[in-house]
């Protein structure tokens, strides 16, 4: 088709069309009063999940470092899965009627049709990854630690987001209990490191075989009582009995006290298995308390299984009774909390209104991998939350790491001077961390700053001192300042900050 020419004089005659229309509607209708446009939204972060802000860095960075060294120094090899897994694999290792793979993945689509999730969990991905990188043929165990953010499209609560950080260890390729009490020894060893008193709750769930015959009792049990419980253990029942144990509703808690206990039904191996677990952290100085409602709500759990707790600092020994919480979907009796609201402890919050919340968990999974297609393959691991060991590390007001804390600030005046401090926070940043505030250009608005932000010392090059090639070194608590060499100053620096420690 051919273009119509846009001549100026038609854009003349068409504004002219326009002017005149909006008069003869203005003398019809009164003029409106003008609305001011509304300001467009803030942007939020989606709801359950959060920004880490530079005020926790000191928290992060302590828990991830001591994460890693314990990792590093018990022989645990690094692995980073993908964010997004297939769908299938979660569905398939932790369960298709448990509440994870029902109600929280988030899952889509992509353009080539495979349907993706955001990974809930981290060991169902671990164990695909052994299979799919032949580690099999590795000497066993393999061991493997991470640490990364997951989602669960839970309801946000205290201490629950829809996107949280755990770091786990796994060590596959064996059954030997003695791996047990070693993953749980250096989880445990990881809050020792940190000062945070916790307890370590333990169970066995047996095998599939002792399992069977103790979900059988189950349901003897509860059946003629079924009017008795919630609506959700009522599903229960027919479907998962075996997450009747970690309901934390009143009248569920209350049948549970007389229903069976799975370690009274544990086949010989099961039991034999146990005992030397408990014998293990016997020797190693570990303490624990038996609860026979630890159940872990994920279908590849078998024989051993635990959760840590926080302890209040007043309140070390409290019921067995009183700690179930069903992490993964068993009913919570949180507050429910926005998750906007800045809690500075939810942890310890739900320590003193009677509720628990577990910092971290795990056991052994001995059927995942056959059951993804690897050969038969006994393994065990943990994941603990690093949001809810950083709320509970803040509760008792782990203080900052001063290595980490900037000790030195650089001031500048004139533009020769910024360039040289530039120069300079290169050269010193490799020794010691440094700031500065090149844009500003006051001495007074920076040393403002360097006040705020505590460093120890301040290092000022002004016109004079680029002529002399010298620097001052402010000492910002005395207020004394000296007069350096330009040459000298990561040197002299250096022998500061020593002669401070
Ligand atoms: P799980 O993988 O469910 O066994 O969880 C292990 C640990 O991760 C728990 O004990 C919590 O400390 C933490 N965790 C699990 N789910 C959440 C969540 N939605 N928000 C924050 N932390 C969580």
């Amino acid at each position: 088709m051919p273009k119509k020419k846009i001549t100026k004089k038609k854009i003349i005659k068409t504004k002219k069309m326009g002017a005149r229309a909006k008069t003869v509607k203005q003398a019809v209708l009164p003029l409106a009063p003008a609305i001011p446009p509304k300001p467009p939204e803030v942007p939020q972060a989606p709801r359950g999940m959060r920004d880490i802000l530079p005020a926790d860095e000191h928290l992060w960075h302590a828990v991830k470092k001591e994460a890693e060294e314990l990792s590093n120094g018990f022989g645990y090899g690094f692995i980073e899965t993908p964010i997004l897994e297939h769908k299938a694999l979660f569905a398939r290792a932790v369960g298709t009627v448990t509440d994870i793979v029902q109600k929280e993945m988030y899952c889509f689509k992509d353009q080539g049709g495979d349907e993706l999730c955001l990974r809930p969990e981290a060991t169902a991905a671990v164990a695909r990854a052994y299979v799919n990188h032949g580690m099999l043929n590795l000497p066993q165990p393999v061991k493997l630690w991470y640490l990364g953010p997951f989602f669960r499209r839970e309801r946000p609560q205290a201490g629950r987001f829809r996107q949280f950080h755990q770091w786990g260890l796994e060590a596959l390729g064996d059954s030997h209990p003695v791996l047990d009490a070693e993953t749980i020894s250096i989880a445990l060893a990881f809050f020792r490191d940190l000062e945070l008193p916790v307890k370590l709750e333990i169970n066995s769930i047996g095998c599939s075989q002792c399992r069977a015959s103790y979900k059988n009792e189950l349901v003897k049990f509860y059946t003629p009582k079924q009017e008795l419980l919630c609506d959700a253990c009522k599903m229960r029942l027919q479907i998962n009995p075996l997450r009747l144990l970690d309901c934390k509703e009143a009248q569920c808690e209350l049948l549970r006290e007389g229903a069976p206990q799975i370690t009274d039904f544990l086949c010989e191996a099961c039991r034999d298995h146990f005992m030397h677990v408990l014998e293990y952290l016997d020797e190693a100085g570990v303490s624990y308390n038996l609860n026979p409602y630890i159940v872990r709500g994920l279908d590849y759990y078998n024989r051993t299984v635990f959760e840590i707790f926080p302890v209040a600092s007043d309140d070390g020994k409290q019921k067995t009774e009183d700690r179930t919480e069903g992490e993964h979907g068993g009913e919570k009796k949180e507050a429910e909390l926005n998750e906007d609201e800045e809690n500075p402890s939810p942890v310890l919050n739900l320590l003193s209104s009677g509720a628990q919340s577990a910092l971290g968990g795990g056991g052994r999974y001995d059927g995942l991998i056959e059951q993804l297609g690897g050969r038969s393959t006994p393994a065990v691991g943990f994941s603990l939350g690093l949001e809810r060991i950083i709320s509970y590390m803040r509760s008792r007001g782990f203080s900052p790491v001063s290595g980490r804390l900037p000790r030195i600030f650089i001031a500048q005046l004139g533009d020769a001077a910024r360039r040289k401090a530039l120069l300079l926070w290169h050269e010193l940043r490799k020794e010691v961390p440094a700031v500065a505030s090149l844009s500003k250009d006051g001495l007074k608005a920076q040393l403002e700053i360097a006040n705020r932000l505590q460093v120890r010392y301040a290092i000022i090059i002004g016109q004079k001192e680029i002529l002399d090639k010298t620097a001052i070194i402010r000492d910002m608590e005395a207020g004394i300042q000296e007069v350096v060499d330009y040459n000298k100053i990561v040197g002299e620096i250096k022998k500061k900050l020593a002669g401070d420690a």
